[in-house]
């Protein structure tokens, strides 16, 4: 028991301060979400689209599906035994929907950021991130042994002047600038074009754009923030996961054909766990192929989110936003703690975001919409802050 105790103790500590995390049982149905018998608008999701909310889709996909093409199972990595056609169906989708670069599945977004940066760097690569890259790519970049230096969050000035200090430097082979394009916690976005006109001035720069919270959401095709700002060949590794607005699992990369030979045959995460069953990429593939017309949905959402960003200025508080990620500063830990139990007694599931997190003083209520929101909901939204 002496050896439990160590846990224990550890757990009430949190308890104690307010940090213990627990799961909660829940129920969804359309844009609402059940919890303990109470029924709330669900602004909590990253269904960004309402594609995992729709029944009819589900319906239609199954009808496709005959049941022996229904593996709920690959058995294998795809370097065995595992790479059923289905992988290289989406694969070429992907592919032909990004301008003929190539692509590359993996198990998960998360499973993509860790396996891709440790494959990619040696102990003559700089990476140089964004001080609010996701945890995926922070433990990425932990796996690796590359040198490794932050730069201030979405401050492409100090990017700069990291790349005059670094790039000279002859011990330093290439550098490895790592960011996301829809940050998760903020909701802001990385000026991609100014980005992009980084990397033409030094020649040992290569770009890596996390796309997950921006795939299916921008773009005219859904493409990204690459799409809209006109960069998808520009961007040496552009990757995204399909477990938000595409409403599936798994991550992509698109990139030279010549990496994705080489992930293939050094990438851990790759070679070494069971790839996805075939019937989930066969849904991916076919979500992938709605996504791409989903224009309606993608307005809507675009149309929501500014309407969102501006009730909550006008009513005083600030928000970095410029996407459909919206949080609502509030400040201390307790206060939006509190502001996150009120919104949710007037049926609106919001969560608090607290440090480590996000910095300290700036805890907020992290509000994420879909195109199943309407306005008028909203409306009654922002009466409650
Ligand atoms: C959600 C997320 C991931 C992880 O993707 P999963 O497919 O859920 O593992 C990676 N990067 C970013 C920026 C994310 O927001």
């Amino acid at each position: 028991m002496a050896l439990l105790d160590h846990y224990a103790q550890q757990l009430d500590q949190l308890k104690q301060s307010g940090n213990l995390r627990q799961f909660v049982a829940n129920q969804q149905q359309g844009a609402t979400i059940q919890i303990t018998g109470q029924q709330m608008l669900n602004l909590s999701s990253n269904d960004y689209l309402g594609l995992a909310a729709n029944v009819e889709l589900r319906e239609e996909f199954l009808q496709q599906q005959p049941v022996e093409r229904c593996y709920f199972s690959s058995s294998s990595s795809r370097l065995l035994t595992g790479n059923y056609e289905e992988y290289e169906q989406l694969e070429a989708s992907l592919s032909q929907a990004f301008y003929g670069r190539s692509a590359l599945l993996f198990n998960s977004g998360y499973h993509m950021n860790i396996g891709i940066l440790p494959a990619i760097c040696d102990s003559r690569t700089l990476i140089l991130a964004d001080k609010l890259v996701h945890a995926s790519m922070i433990d990425g970049i932990r796996l690796s042994v590359a040198k490794y230096v932050r730069y201030r969050h979405n401050d492409l000035q100090h990017l700069e002047q990291l790349l005059l200090k670094y790039h000279a430097n002859d011990d330093i082979e290439r550098i490895v600038v790592v960011t996301e394009s829809i940050f998760s916690m903020d909701g802001d976005e990385t000026d991609l074009d100014a980005l992009v006109q980084i990397k033409r001035r030094f020649g040992k720069v290569m770009l890596y754009v996390d796309e997950a919270h921006a795939i299916g959401v921008r773009g005219e095709q859904g493409l990204g923030c690459a799409e809209q700002y006109q960069v998808i060949n520009e961007i040496d590794f552009l990757v995204g996961t399909f477990g938000k607005a595409v409403a599936s699992i798994g991550g992509y990369l698109i990139c030279d054909p010549i990496i994705r030979s080489y992930l293939i045959n050094t990438m851990r995460p790759l070679i070494f766990s069971t790839a996805l069953p075939p019937l989930s990429i066969a849904w991916t593939n076919f979500i992938w192929k709605k996504m791409l017309t989903a224009q309606k949905q993608r307005q809507h959402l675009q149309q929501i989110s500014n309407y969102l960003q501006n009730s909550i200025i006008q009513k005083g508080y600030s928000s970095p936003s410029t996407s459909h990620i919206v949080p609502v500063i509030i400040g201390e830990s307790q206060a939006a703690v509190n502001m996150s139990k009120y919104v949710q007694t007037n049926g609106f599931y919001a969560m608090p975001v607290r440090p480590p997190t996000v910095p300290q003083h700036s805890a907020r209520l992290r509000i994420s919409l879909t195109s199943l929101i309407q306005i008028d909901e909203l409306d009654r939204l922002v009466a409650c802050l």
